[in-house]
């Protein structure tokens, strides 16, 4: 990339107009400013194409920029950001360092599924960790301590591989035999650029079927609360970001606000508002955080995650006063998340949440959702065809899935199995990310029945409202051959990944 800088008569414009291949990328504040507007005509004139960008999203177009190439400070901190950009190149999502005293080893997260990949002296590892934290990671404690859990961020873009907004660090103390060990894991917040446009299209990019898209359409144009569960890494925050993008992108005349802690992508067209909890427990800090949002008037608003008591009385009394408000919350499966709710109101001494929470135009949405590894399209076998290579046939795991399978009448023909790899897949097997979401829109009957704790009448009547659970959308994708039998067990357990298990099992 030429930097504008580089252009020998180029004035510096505060920082706010930048030349890329050809392309001269500047922000509306230099509208009218003659100084800039004759030198951008001269460069008009030399071919070079101008783009203006609205204020926020010319600091969005600077958050993008490829890194500048400065030198790392030490051997060890060059080998720390090779590693993320080797860990960027295979597509991970996460990183794992593990170390055991003596030894240790790296494994990479990639399509879900943790693999082993580099081994290490432990020595060699702990410097290598130490490094990241010290010289990279942003943290409340500036120096490492391998005996205590720590947490920070790695913000700065010069360590980051290009489409990475941040990574978060987080270490785990860890006791074995040998001695005193660490788990070191660095998660890659992606920018995922390739999702955009109006809010229909991102989901469909983002791998959800035409129903789902169509149920979490419906949910995103209704008033109240709308809550996403499912465990990390299962795209809770990139659903909530790309539905607020697309309404505030289909709605610019209302006011969008979203309130993370800490904000982990910047948004476009989102005032993202800080947590400010730097004297106050956490809880409070939110639920402060949710009731000054509201002062500001918005028109829509979305909670990072509620997890304390106070923060869901805040958002709850959000979606009390007509405002649409997505948020993420800890449960097990969509119908779980009332549970869920009402004991985190009962625990704030929320009065009469049932009350409250009866009303479809409060409680508009309930959504659990997981993210599956999709077989390789190039390298994927055949059931019968797997069958005949002896290690597959050998393999009681696989076979004992299958016998699950069988016993529940599931039709195998259309089942595939993972192949050895190929370079299409980076040789895991697996060339996307499936997803299974219950989506619930609510009604009053639902509500009701939920308030009572029926959970048979509540499925039945979520059933007709669309839902279906996550391990039927599995098992439909096995037996469609798009996902093998046994990473569906590995990512959902045995009894969920083959049906058996019921929404009741997995309350709360
Ligand atoms: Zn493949």
């Amino acid at each position: 990339m030429d930097a504008v800088s580089t252009v020998p008569d180029m004035p510096q414009f505060d920082g706010r107009a930048q030349l890329c291949d050809s392309v001269l990328h500047a922000s509306t504040e230099l509208r009218g400013n003659m100084h800039f507007e004759s030198w951008a005509s001269r460069l008009r004139r030399q071919g070079a194409q101008l783009v203006w960008h609205s204020p926020a999203d010319y600091d969005y177009f600077l958050l993008h920029q490829d890194n500048q190439h400065i030198p790392p400070a030490n051997p060890v901190q060059g080998q720390a950001v090779q590693l993320l950009r080797d860990a960027f190149t295979l597509g991970a999502s996460d990183i794992h360092l593990i170390c055991h005293a003596t030894h240790g080893n790296i494994a990479l997260r990639r399509m879900g599924m943790l693999e082993p990949w580099r081994d290490m002296g432990g020595n060699e590892l702990m410097t290598l960790m130490r490094a990241i934290y010290q010289s990279m990671t942003e943290a409340g404690s500036p120096s490492f301590d391998p005996l205590h859990r720590q947490e920070g961020r790695i913000v700065n873009r010069r360590f980051l591989p290009p489409t990475v907004h941040s990574a978060r660090v987080h270490t785990e103390p860890l006791q074995s035999a040998t001695g005193a060990g660490l788990l070191m894991t660095l998660r890659l917040l992606y920018d995922t650029v390739d999702a955009c446009g109006h809010l229909q299209e991102r989901l469909s990019a983002l791998g959800y079927t035409a129903a789902q898209v169509q149920g979490l359409a419906v949910l995103a144009h209704r008033p109240g609360l709308t809550l996403v569960a499912g465990p990390t890494g299962s795209g809770k925050t990139t659903l909530l970001r790309h539905v607020f993008e697309a309404l505030a992108e289909e709605m610019p005349d209302r006011a969008f606000l979203s309130i993370e802690d800490p904000p982990e992508y910047p948004m476009q067209r989102i005032s993202q508002v800080l947590v400010d909890g730097s004297h106050v427990e956490r809880g409070q800090a939110y639920a402060q955080a949710i009731a000054g949002a509201l002062r500001a008037d918005p028109d829509y608003l979305m909670v990072g995650e509620i997890r304390h008591a106070e923060a869901a009385a805040a958002a709850l009394d959000a979606a009390l006063t007509g405002h649409p408000v997505w948020t993420s919350i800890h449960a097990g499966s969509a119908l779980g998340i009332f549970a869920r709710l009402l004991s985190l109101l009962t625990a704030a001494h929320f009065a009469d949440p049932l009350a409250s929470l009866r009303d479809p135009a409060v409680l508009s949405g309930l959504i659990y959702q997981r993210l599956l590894p999709g077989l390789c399209s190039q390298c994927s076998l055949p059931l019968a065809q797997a069958l005949q290579q002896h290690d597959y046939r050998q393999n009681p795991q696989l076979l004992a899935a299958l016998g699950r399978l069988r016993k529940m009448g599931t039709a195998l023909q259309g089942v595939r199995l993972r192949g050895q790899g190929c370079d299409h897949c980076q040789h895991t097997g697996r060339d996307r990310l499936l997803v299974a979401a219950e989506i619930v829109p609510m009604d009053a009957e639902l509500l009701d029945m939920l308030a009572q704790r029926d959970i048979p009448c509540a499925t039945a009547r979520a059933r007709q409202l669309g839902f279906i659970p996550t391990g039927e959308q599995a098992l439909a994708m096995i037996t469609a051959g798009q996902l093998d039998p046994l990473d569906a067990e590995n990512c959902l357990g045995i009894t969920a990944a083959t049906g058996s298990q019921t929404v009741l099992d997995r309350q709360g």
